[in-house]
């Protein structure tokens, strides 16, 4: 049949769609990009914020108009985060959708799609995640909700489906079987276009950040075993790929034990970093807490890891660090920068911030805006605080920042974050940058001249993950060049490429990434 596929959310759901994608592949469907033309329409879906699920409700509503305007219907999934959240109260809803798949059963989408088009609805959710949900509930001390959530949580009217489902077939949640999509990836019918992939070393987390849905949708953190990660990325260099970004919600909480041997993250960066080939080494997200001075120590210590962190602080103020159950404090966070500056000196820095959290004050908020102002972060990712259903501060805490306040201490963060990151993009001009030229930029053609095949925007990164714009051909996509940086905005720097492209690359030829002049 023919697919469509619409992703939205972290680079975990853009890794999901391309492991379905392979796996659809595989099972002798087609993959197209128009989703008029396409028999089966899935949506990978986002629960982070009540927002990305606004998005999906949209898309769904849109469907169901178009089944009004066109013939045949498409078969509708609804895949990922929300569809664990959600779960068959989805089809209770709209009845229109077929597929509800959790993101722990998505090897199973192949059978799901079968179900679908022999007229049954299909529902897999992950029975992990089910499970964290429930011990969650029993360490929130709140005895009604856990029998609310052992009836089946979606399931609230008490009444079953008119439709039969499938839920209850056997999950594929085998210790060594978690990844076996990842394991059966193939390379998509055009690769990587810019030599550009991530893979993922563990899923779940437990760290139960009270805001946040991921631990209650993707389940328990468990890491994959160290040999298959390299296994894989092994296959996706000789395949053309140059650069890997390591994925988990708290990726520096990877760890595998088999009794004998304990492979940490740091242990897992070293033996990745020692694939032949591998140019650039990256990974995200990492979680203060458990950023331990080994990783910072391999990180300074081998050529292609990439030089970058994403180190979310959340807030800057301890009494909120504490509601949010972040599990460090203020302090401790600053001593981590420092440290991190310097074990691996002239590392890049990012940040995500919530504003507006249960009980935040003004003096709390200006903490955080402290927290940028001292960080040189490059960048940061500034959200509104969003109830999600479930966790245990929209369960225990009330929303009680109102959302004109929210707003503005999202721009007065915002605001912050653009002079530090104009600062810290300013200290890059007249240094020469090695840039893997991610394409032409959307920028192309917004630039006083006609972009063309041999000139044209191209944009790209450095290994300090900033971005670079540049003139040149399009041709130079996947490649390494050079590019004399010239100007730098608050979020991306600009230059003129060097004549003469890359051959070989990584810190061994320029420091970080950069070379002065
Ligand atoms: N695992 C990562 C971590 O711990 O940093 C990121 C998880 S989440 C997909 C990405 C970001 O969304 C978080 O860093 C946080 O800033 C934000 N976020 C998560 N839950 C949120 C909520 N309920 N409301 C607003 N922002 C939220
Ligand atoms: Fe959510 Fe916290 Fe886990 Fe990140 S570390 S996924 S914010 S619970």
């Amino acid at each position: 049949m023919k697919v469509y596929i619409e992703t939205m959310g972290c680079q975990m759901n853009r890794l999901d769609s391309e492991l379905v994608a392979a796996s659809l592949r595989a099972a002798g469907h087609e993959m197209v990009a128009d989703r008029g033309a396409a028999e089966v329409v899935l949506y990978n879906t986002c629960s982070v914020r009540q927002h990305a699920e606004e998005k999906v409700y949209s898309r769904i509503g849109g469907a169901r108009r178009q089944k009004a305007n066109r013939g045949p219907r498409p078969i509708l999934g609804v895949l990922g985060c929300m569809a664990q959240r959600e779960g068959e109260q989805l089809i209770r809803r709209f009845g229109r959708v077929d597929i509800v798949c959790g993101p722990g059963q998505l090897a199973r989408l192949p059978e799901l799609i079968a179900a679908a088009a022999a007229g049954e609805k299909a529902v897999a959710l992950d029975p992990d995640a089910l499970e964290a949900r429930r011990e969650k509930m029993k360490t929130d001390h709140r005895g009604t909700e856990i029998q609310r959530v052992e009836e089946g949580d979606w399931l609230r009217s008490g009444t079953p489906l008119a439709v039969p489902t499938n839920v209850g077939i056997p999950a594929a949640t085998d210790i060594d079987d978690f990844d076996s999509l990842d394991m059966a990836r193939e390379i998509p019918p055009d690769g990587w276009p810019s030599n550009q992939a991530y893979v993922r070393v563990m899923k779940g987390c437990d760290n139960f950040c009270t805001y946040c849905i991921v631990p209650l949708v993707r389940g328990p953190e468990l890491s994959r075993r160290p040999v298959r990660i390299v296994q894989e990325i092994r296959r996706l260099v000789d395949a053309g790929v140059t650069e890997v970004t390591l994925l988990g919600q708290a990726v520096n909480r990877y760890r595998w034990s088999d009794g004998a041997r304990t492979v940490r993250f740091s242990d897992l960066l070293a033996d990745v970093a020692d694939v032949p080939h591998l140019r650039r080494l990256r990974f995200v997200t990492s979680h203060p807490l458990d950023f331990t001075d080994d990783i910072l120590h391999v990180m300074a210590g081998r050529a292609n890891i990439c030089q970058y962190i994403h180190l979310p602080p959340q807030s800057g103020a301890d009494a909120v660090l504490g509601r949010m159950n972040r599990k460090y404090t203020r302090s401790q966070y600053d001593e981590l920068v420092a440290r991190a500056r310097q074990i691996v000196p002239g590392v890049v820095l990012a940040g995500d911030f919530i504003v507006g959290f249960p009980g935040e004050t003004e003096a709390d908020h200006e903490a955080s805006a402290d927290l940028i102002r001292k960080s040189g972060f490059k960048n940061s990712f500034v959200f509104k605080y969003s109830p999600r259903p479930g966790t245990a501060a929209a369960k225990n805490m009330p929303d009680d920042v109102p959302d004109e306040v929210k707003r503005r201490r999202n721009n007065e963060l915002l605001a912050v974050q653009e002079q530090v990151g104009l600062a810290h993009h300013r200290s890059y001009i007249g240094t020469t940058a090695e840039v893997l030229v991610e394409g032409q930029s959307v920028r192309a053609g917004k630039q006083g001249f006609e972009p063309s095949a041999e000139r044209t925007q191209l944009v790209g990164r450095t290994m300090g993950d900033h971005i670079v714009h540049f003139l040149g051909p399009q041709s130079l996509t996947g490649q390494y060049v050079r590019v004399r940086i010239a100007e730098a905005t608050s979020l991306a720097l600009r230059g003129e490429m060097e004549e003469e492209t890359i051959s070989r690359g990584g810190r061994g030829e320029l420091g970080a990434g950069f070379a002065r002049k």
